[in-house]
Order: C-alpha cells, then structure tokens, then sequence
C-alpha cells in the first residue's frame, strides 16, 4: 500500500508525508483549502501555487506552507509527488503519487462541471485511485451550470420586481465566489456580500477571477434598504442577528443537496439551486473509469454505496473512514437517500 488510512490521515509511509491530515504530522501534502482538508499546527504544509493564498489565509501568516505549480513535480524521500486540478475549488488538486513504477492518486474533493474560478480536473491515469463520494448516488445529476446559474438570475430578477430582497447562502469558501463569477455573465450590477466572504473574494480577485462588483452588507449599507438587492451569505449567517436588517426576504440555497426536494428543504428556504463543487453520480463514474485504476478507495460522502457499486461491476473497491465532512450542513444521508426516490 503506497497510501494508507491511518488515525492522522492518508499516510504515504515511503515518502514520509500525509495527505490532508486531521491531526498535526511532521509533512502535510493538502489538496485545498477547506477546513476538514487543512488542520493547523502541522510542522510543514506543500499545496498548490493556486491554493497558497487561501492556506495561508486559514493557518495564518508565517506559516510554514510552501507550494508547486500544478504538474510539477517534487521528490519527498525518493517519492515522486505532483499536484494536477480537481476543479473543485480555487487551487484544489489532485495528489499524484509515485513510486518504483506505481502510480496513486488521492483526488480530494473534485468535480467535472466548469467552473470559472478553477482550473479544470485533469484525469491521471494510476494504479489506484483515491476519491471522494460527497454526492455518490443516482438521484445526483446535475444540470449545466449555464442554466442553474440563469434560474438564479431569473430568482433575482422576479424579486426585484417585487422590491425584496434575495439572500443566497452557500458554503463560505469555493462556493460563494463561485456564484459571483457565475453571475457576472449575466449582470454587472453589485451584490452585497456577509463579511466573512471578503477575505477570500480578496484572494480570488488578486488572482485575476473575474466577478461582479461586490459591497460589504455591513458598514457601507447601514440604514439603507437592501429591495431587489442580492445578498450572498454564508450558512453560518443564517437566524442570525445579521439577517434582521433585510426584513422580509426570499431565501435560496446554492448546493448539490439542492437536487433532492424534499419537505424540510422546502421550509428551509424559499428557492434551492442544484449548484454543486462535487462530482455528480455520473462524473464519479466516468472519472474512476478515466483514471484506469485496478484498486479504489473510498474516502467520504456514500462511501460504502459506490464501493458496493463499484465490485459489483469488477472493481476491487472499499470504503475508507476517514474525518472529511463532504458538503457542510448537508442533510443527513438516511434522507438524502430516502428522497432520493421523488426525482
Ligand atoms: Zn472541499
Ligand atoms: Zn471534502
């Protein structure tokens, strides 16, 4: 085994190194910079020249990160290591791993629909592929985002003309900066964005992202009435006293769970976009069989349901437990999968 699970995370005993640890170790490879894939107080970090700005931004300046271009490769103890896009968020790679002629590859999170703010995945051939299984269900297919970023915009527009307010939440990192860049092929006017979105919107305009023009719904919109405006925000800011100051409002939420509807969804918010940063169903599929990978390994999300798909069609496939979160504040699976049945 060239990668293994262990208590601190996917472990590369050859190279001395773990792939996106939970627990501090002596060398940390990350493939992004999400929390449960990037934990602090770990004695060195490599990531991607794309994901360094945002690492950095989470563990804090001065920490000991250093980082490669994708495709570039370094040697950690006599082990080939490269990072390659997973176009999952800003900067998130794939880790390829070789070693005496055998190639692994640990995907991180990944998806195969466009997105403007990430480099497009990039399959890797290998002789064991480590993926994730955030949305590793049928019923997880999604649309073009051309049209699901359009239904937002149509969302925007009806409630501009009713003079509400529109709050879309989504996760904070990836997600949010995602929806702005979307939207600037449809408007230019500006959103209001919840504070703990500046940072990295910061960090993905510095890197030459095109989105629409952005303002703080805080200081800059004190005592003014936010109707027909769009307010991005992320879940966090949900029921919180932030939310008072727009007064009645239609709410939506930007995320793969979006795609099962089912009756506590429907109270939860007013309008939901199936708008995902993970593979769907098929792109997990098509994705293991692009790799050409004898051995898989399943690391979060519905790890034991692709794992069972995947042996009963000759793939030697397990799950693996491992404490990556998948989709933040998701539904929990056993509803995911029994609605998954109303599409
Ligand atoms: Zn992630
Ligand atoms: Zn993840």
């Amino acid at each position: 085994m060239l990668i293994e699970p262990t208590d601190a995370g996917l472990y590369c005993a050859a190279g001395g190194f773990h792939i996106d640890p939970w627990r501090p170790v002596d060398r940390a490879v990350i493939t992004h910079a999400h929390g449960d894939h990037l934990t602090p107080g770990s004695r060195a970090y490599l990531c991607s020249s794309a994901s360094l700005p945002l690492v950095v931004q989470r563990l804090g300046a001065g920490a000991p990160v250093s980082s490669v271009p994708y495709g570039e490769p370094v040697t950690l103890d006599g082990v080939r290591v490269s990072l390659h896009p997973a176009g999952h968020i800003r900067g998130s790679s794939q880790v390829r791993v070789e070693h005496r002629g055998e190639v692994w590859v640990a995907s991180g999170d990944y998806k195969r629909s466009p997105d403007p703010t990430c480099t497009p995945f990039e399959p890797q051939r290998c002789h064991a592929f480590i993926t994730e299984a955030t949305f590793a269900l049928p019923v997880f297919r999604w649309d073009p985002p051309d049209d699901t970023v359009r239904e937002i915009c149509d969302w925007w527009d009806e409630m501009r003309a009713a003079g509400r307010p529109s709050i879309l939440f989504g996760y904070a990192l990836g997600k949010s900066q995602r929806v702005l860049a979307e939207l600037a092929r449809c408007t230019d006017r500006p959103v209001y964005v919840h504070g703990s979105l500046v940072a990295a919107i910061g960090a993905y305009r510095a890197a030459g992202v095109p989105m629409v023009p952005t303002l703080r719904a805080t200081e800059e919109a004190r005592g003014r009435t936010f109707a027909g405006e769009l307010i991005v925000a992320p879940l966090s800011a949900r029921g919180s006293v932030w939310m008072r100051r727009f007064g009645d409002h239609s709410s939506a939420f930007a995320s793969g769970w979006m795609r099962v509807r089912g009756a506590r969804r429907r109270r939860a918010y007013d309008r939901g976009f199936a708008l995902s940063d993970h593979a769907d169903w098929q792109g997990i599929l098509d994705t293991v069989h692009q790799t050409a990978a004898e051995r898989v390994f399943v690391t979060h999300g519905f790890t034991s349901e692709l794992a069972r798909f995947l042996v009963e069609r000759g793939v030697d496939a397990r799950p693996w437990r491992t404490q990556y979160e998948g989709e933040p504040e998701g539904l929990e699976r056993q509803s995911a999968e029994a609605e998954g049945d109303g599409e």
